[in-house]
């Protein structure tokens, strides 16, 4: 799994850095990080929470590496 994050569309609310923080990150600055872009299968059920709760759709989670 590859995590794809659309800066255009991020508001940087924190969600996804909540919800799975191993993968995502909020910097003191207000960005958004990615932490892990190819995540350990067992972060996947989080990376795919984290992309349901995006209230902007703005996390991508594809197949391909
Ligand atoms: S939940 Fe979505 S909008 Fe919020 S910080 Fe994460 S990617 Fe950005």
């Amino acid at each position: 799994m590859r995590v794809i994050v659309d800066y255009d569309q991020c508001d940087a609310n924190g969600l996804c850095s909540e919800l799975a923080p191993k993968i995502f990150e909020l910097g003191a600055d207000d960005v958004l990080r990615v932490r892990e872009e190819r995540p350990r299968p067992e972060l996947w059920p989080a990376a795919e929470e984290a992309a349901r709760a995006c209230p902007k759709l703005a996390i991508t989670l594809t197949e391909h590496a």
